[in-house]
């Protein structure tokens, strides 16, 4: 099935006999058993649901991978994976994390005894000086956020697997219809569901795609003994929202081009973080491995005064943490995600006072570019 009919149609189990063309939302806890020692194949909510699982294996299909797991949050499937490692384990991750997950690594991996070095990932020998004994995985998130800085996914994973480390890549930001980190050696796919996926800035959402029997059933495992799971109406929203997965990402990336250029020509604007510029430093490794740019930006303007007058100032473009939705959304990383970044690390990456984060909605163009002229115009 082509990628696009299965965003609509998705796996072809079907769970009723009506002939309902929208998925049953079987708001259930618990389900009744047959008979002595017999199940349906549904027990209990947390450990499986129909609707959830239509999700899932959709999900899975658009990775690729064998399976899906359905997480409350992007954070709880993160968390998840965590419980894969040991005290002792070592694992390599990007310097330009979403802050999240830098959160969840630096104050809850670390206490647990799980080390840690953050490095740029889009620096091949970089990682492979980093590699000890004790490393169990590299950690990637690319496009990075907020910096937007490019690893090549094939050429990590060839020193992954030569040294028996799993691959783990963040996709959340190009999700898979413009990149399959599976297809490319990825052994681990993370989403946050909450941005492209469920598209329109109303769920939470998370998901862990394997292409490992092995490393499914430990987290399988490890998902229905800690409980984080996506309840049946949000499973509902992501089945709904990713039915215009690829017409969303599509405009929403055509809309970010054409900001982008816009960008680049204002004054005020001093540096625009944007894949699909020719000029971006990762540009080639970007067309060789991903089908699309995305619709994720940021840029830097003068100073922080303009920065601050920006966000004060739009209107059509609203100025509210997240990203993926059908809503343009502009972020101040510094202030936001990011925060929980220390200053010094912040600083060196360039997430200071002068940088801003568009996630480029469907709205119309024009009402885009004048609402940031209008922001970028002096008094
Ligand atoms: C938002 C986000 C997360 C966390 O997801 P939540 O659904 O907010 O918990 C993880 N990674 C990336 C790249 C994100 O943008």
């Amino acid at each position: 099935m082509d990628f696009n009919t299965l965003c609509i149609h998705g796996n072809d189990d079907k769970y009723d006999r009506t002939g309902a063309v929208s998925v049953p939302i079987f708001q259930s806890a618990t389900f009744a058993h047959p008979g002595v020692g017999q199940s349906t194949g549904y027990d209990y909510s947390r450990l499986q649901n129909p609707t959830r699982e239509h999700l899932e294996k959709t999900v899975a299909q658009l990775e690729g991978g064998i399976d899906a797991i359905a997480f409350s949050t992007g954070m709880a499937a993160v968390s998840a994976l965590l419980e894969l490692f040991s005290p002792g384990d070592h694992i390599i991750a990007s310097d330009d994390l979403y802050g999240g997950s830098h959160r969840l690594f630096h104050n809850i991996s670390m206490k647990n005894g799980i080390t840690f070095d953050f490095v740029n990932t889009s620096n091949l020998s970089l990682i492979a000086s980093h590699i000890n004994p004790q490393t169990k995985a590299i950690f990637i998130e690319t496009p990075s956020n907020p910096m937007m800085q490019v690893t090549d996914i094939a050429a990590v994973s060839q020193l992954a697997k030569n040294k028996n480390l799993l691959l783990i890549v963040d996709n959340t930001f190009l999700t898979p219809y413009f990149q399959q980190p599976i297809k490319l050696g990825a052994d681990i796919v993370i989403h946050s569901g909450t941005k492209y996926l469920g598209g329109h800035n109303d769920t939470l959402a998370g998901f862990l795609v394997v292409c490992d029997n092995q490393i499914l059933e430990q987290l399988r495992f490890i998902y229905r003994t800690t409980g984080a799971c996506l309840s049946p109406f949000d499973s509902w929203l992501l089945i709904r929202g990713i039915k215009t997965l690829a017409i969303r990402m599509e405009k929403q990336q055509e809309n970010a081009t054409k900001l982008a250029g816009w960008l680049c020509t204002q004054e005020k604007v001093k540096a625009v973080h944007y894949v699909g510029l020719s000029t971006h430093p990762d540009y080639e490794v970007s067309k060789k491995q991903s089908t699309g740019f995305g619709a994720m930006i940021s840029f830097e303007v003068d100073c922080e005064q303009t920065a601050k007058k920006i966000l004060e100032c739009v209107s059509v473009i609203q100025y509210a943490e997240s990203l993926g939705g059908v809503e343009t959304l502009i972020t101040y990383p510094m202030m936001q995600t990011h925060a929980d970044v220390p200053k010094e690390e912040r600083d060196a990456k360039g997430i200071n006072e002068c940088l801003l984060r568009l996630s480029v909605g469907l709205e119309s163009i024009q009402d885009l570019t004048r609402d940031l002229a209008d922001a970028l115009k002096e008094e």
